[in-house]
């Protein structure tokens, strides 16, 4: 079954759509060349909505949320949070005080969340500059970089105070929306501790940002975490999703609603091979991460996407590493020098 978008309308922000009787979709804009979110609306019984993700924390979403409340007939009654990327958790607190009703996480999305959205506070950021500097990035990137986190450009700035409480979703639990049951699955890599809604008796998948059609989700290793093996998480947490029905409805939280679950999640898997068998050719001399990332990226970088660009880089790189196919050593700039063996 290849990839097919559902043949229906695409809502303009603050506005809604059905895509199935009892299911709204909505978009938020975002700041970003990603320009929007998803975020779905399911009927749960007679009260009300349970609301999957919450758009950006800006002005502007606020106003686009309150707009958007005054023209539903019924309140939120749940707040379920995929994972803590500010797309996805930012109006969390607004909502949730609004409406003074439980947001649903897992354990490590919803404390990774509280704790990046905190900012370092205080703690010396040296490991953040050797971060950059491990990955090959020039001295003004550092320095850079450096200022941007002391005038606290952090995701702080676009996350609403996080509520101090949440309901706890792990792998093999259910959530009662409405009639319905809805089955969490945990995907890892992109973020932590990824959930995925999967109705069986609907056939239908909410998967945030784990699955995603068009555009491959960010696998990153960043600086709280320099030896993470993102990559090696997230392909172990992909072939899950080919056991699930291959009639699938899938609501991601980028581009559009789709079927072809089975198709997508092995061009997902094929895309990370590919880069890594480029990367394999690449480094038969020594690299640093920056020198990869045109292996990895055709279109041209900005700051913003540099930055998840290296990640990008890294979770490859350290694959390969940890694989026991390369070998990492330290240059006498600080650098990490990846070398196919
Ligand atoms: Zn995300």
């Amino acid at each position: 079954m290849t990839v097919t978008f559902i043949d229906v309308p695409i809502p303009e922000p603050g506005s809604v759509q059905n895509v199935t009787p009892d299911i709204l979709w909505l978009r938020m804009p975002l700041p970003f060349d990603l320009d929007h979110i998803n975020l779905y609306l399911l009927e749960d019984g007679e009260h009300g909505y349970a609301l999957i993700d919450t758009g950006i924390g800006t002005r502007r979403v606020e106003e686009l949320w309150d707009e958007l409340l005054a023209k539903l007939h019924k309140p939120i009654t749940k707040v379920i949070v995929t994972h803590m990327h500010p797309d996805h958790i930012g109006m969390a607190g607004y909502l949730v005080e609004k409406f003074r009703v439980p947001m649903y996480m897992s354990h490590s999305e919803y404390f990774v969340g509280r704790a990046l959205s905190a900012g370092g506070r205080g703690a010396s950021d040296w490991q953040d500059d050797e971060y950059l500097v491990r990955c090959g990035m020039s001295s003004e990137y550092v320095a850079t970089a450096k200022q941007n986190r002391k005038e606290n450009k952090g995701v702080g700035q676009v996350i609403r105070p996080i509520p101090l409480q949440y309901e706890r979703l792990q792998k093999g639990d259910s959530i009662d929306i409405g009639e319905g049951q809805w089955q969490v699955i945990i995907g890892r890599g992109h973020s932590p501790e990824h959930v995925c809604l999967y109705s069986e008796e609907r056939q239908i998948l909410i998967s945030g940002d784990h699955v995603l059609p068009g555009i491959s989700p960010n696998i990153g290793v960043y600086s709280t975490e320099p030896n993470a093996n993102s990559l090696s998480q997230y392909l172990s947490t992909l072939p899950q999703f080919l056991e699930l029905s291959e009639n699938t409805l899938v609501l991601p939280s980028h581009k559009q609603p789709f079927h072809g679950l089975h198709t997508r999640v092995n061009e997902l898997i094929e895309h990370h091979h590919l880069h890594l068998d480029n990367l394999r050719e690449f480094c038969h001399q020594g690299k640093t991460i920056n020198d990869c990332l045109p292996v990895l990226f055709k279109r041209k970088l900005n700051s913003h996407n540099l930055f998840f660009a290296i990640a990008e880089a890294f979770s490859h790189l350290n694959y390969l590493y940890f694989a026991g196919e390369f070998s990492r050593e330290i240059n006498e700039k600080g650098q990490f020098i990846f070398t196919t063996k």
